[in-house]
């Protein structure tokens, strides 16, 4: 049922996360958007200003390479300060009440660590834009440690001093393999919930499809919480098409 009004909304979820043993909250760009970070594939959205930079062309070319940090450094400059929103510090409430074991995320902004849960039981489908990866060693990188060397060469990516690699940031671009671990998990854990709570996502991109509809398979609830219709919301025991802030801001206090 689509809830007709805010506080129907906030009752309808209310008792079924009571009602739940195990809630897995899968969530997407419109979570984050009270935080000020854009949905970047929305209408209007930077990738449709900006197509994004493909894996390929990454690892192929010194000046996609420039490009991609060019780029990342000015979004740093614009989104940088973010802090979580009210739906972030909500689910970190769920988790500390131990209903929630684990969000998974679409999203590759941190927030849901910067909101308190342990970044072991925050499962990133897309990667983490927060930090970088050299490609070949695995080493971690800092932005800062980054950017340093960037202005010093004049807008030259650094390559890694241990092994040369290139160093990216930590998220999964077009045409790059998705993360296995994190796959596997965000499957284990969908399949042994009894609530599935898809926040802020059209559910279209892939794998993000695939999940509440193996839920459903398996047994579970599934409540969506979108700004606009999803094409699961037919099959879902309810829908809501509200503010995401306002419907789970309640739930902080239980
Ligand atoms: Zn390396």
């Amino acid at each position: 049922m689509i809830a007709p009004d805010l506080p129907t909304a906030v009752d309808r979820l209310r008792d079924l996360i009571e009602s739940s043993d195990v809630v897995l909250p899968f969530t997407g760009a419109g979570i984050s958007t009270e935080c000020g970070i854009p949905d970047f594939r929305s209408p209007g959205g930077i990738w449709t200003k900006m197509a994004p930079i493909p894996f390929d062309e990454f690892v192929s070319s010194q000046s996609m390479r420039d490009e991609a940090w060019r780029r990342r450094f000015a979004m740093q400059d614009q989104f940088g300060d973010a802090r979580p929103g009210r739906g972030h510090r909500a689910l970190a409430a769920l988790h500390r009440q131990g209903k929630a074991p684990a969000v998974i995320t679409q999203n590759i902004d941190n927030l849901h660590q910067d909101s308190g849960i342990p970044a072991a039981n925050v499962i990133e489908l897309h990667g983490n834009t927060t930090y970088a990866l050299c490609l070949d060693c695995n080493k971690r990188y800092e932005l800062p440690w980054v950017r340093e060397r960037f202005d010093k060469a004049g807008g030259r990516a650094p390559d890694c001093p241990h092994c040369s690699g290139f160093i990216k940031t930590a998220t999964i671009s077009f045409g790059q393999a998705m993360p296995e671990d994190a796959m596997r998990r965000a499957g284990e854990l969908t399949e042994s919930c009894d609530l599935f709570l898809a926040i802020g996502s059209s559910l279209v991109v892939w794998p993000a499809a695939g999940f509440p509809l193996m839920a459903k398979r398996r047994g579970a609830r599934l409540a969506i919480i979108n700004r606009e219709a999803t094409d699961f919301d037919d099959i879902a025991d309810l829908v809501i098409r509200d503010d995401i802030g306002a419907v789970l801001e309640p739930l902080m206090t239980r």
